[in-house]
């Protein structure tokens, strides 16, 4: 310490034992912000949080925290689950597309074969699915009791 006062004072001969103490202290802080910042944002990024925090203290925080800002993972674990959450609903979007363009989107309800949208039999147990508008010919569900593209009212006798 008196060796390190003795340079110091040659320098600035201004400077007093606890000028340099608060220097030290102030260098110790901002190593230990740097570690810290380190440490939390390794594990946000799914990296090993505790051994950046050491060797960002040991080699005297500059060099690793800049060595670490270059080398980090790009994206925090959140927006890499925010990544793949996006993915799954893609997925899940273009199969719903895929099924509507092939019309395959309903079970029959009795044998449990697919059936696409526009059947009117189960091509499997020949259940009736739907039934057709005697107003406006549109395919609808065979319990409907009004058509939903015209709006006429099924009686209950009216069977197709
Ligand atoms: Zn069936
Ligand atoms: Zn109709």
């Amino acid at each position: 310490m008196d060796k390190i006062y003795a340079v110091m004072k040659s320098f600035f001969p201004w400077i007093t034992v606890l000028d340099i103490w608060l220097i030290i202290f102030g260098i110790l802080i901002v190593v230990f912000v740097m570690a810290f910042y380190v440490y939390n944002d390794a594990k946000v990024r799914g990296s090993k949080s505790l051994n950046w925090f050491i060797a960002t203290i040991l080699l005297g925080g500059v060099i690793p925290f800049i060595f670490y800002l270059m080398i980090r993972s790009p994206y925090t674990l959140d927006e890499i689950r925010e990544e793949e959450t996006k993915k799954e609903v893609l997925d899940l979007q273009k199969r719903y597309y895929e099924l509507m363009i092939d019309g395959v989107l309903a079970k029959c309800p009795v044998c449990g074969e697919e059936v696409k949208n526009d059947y009117m039999y189960c091509p499997h147990c020949f259940t009736q699915l739907k039934k057709r508008c005697s107003n406006c010919g549109a395919l609808v569900d065979k319990d409907a009791k009004i058509c939903p593209y015209c709006g006429h009212i099924f009686e209950e006798k009216e069977k197709e």
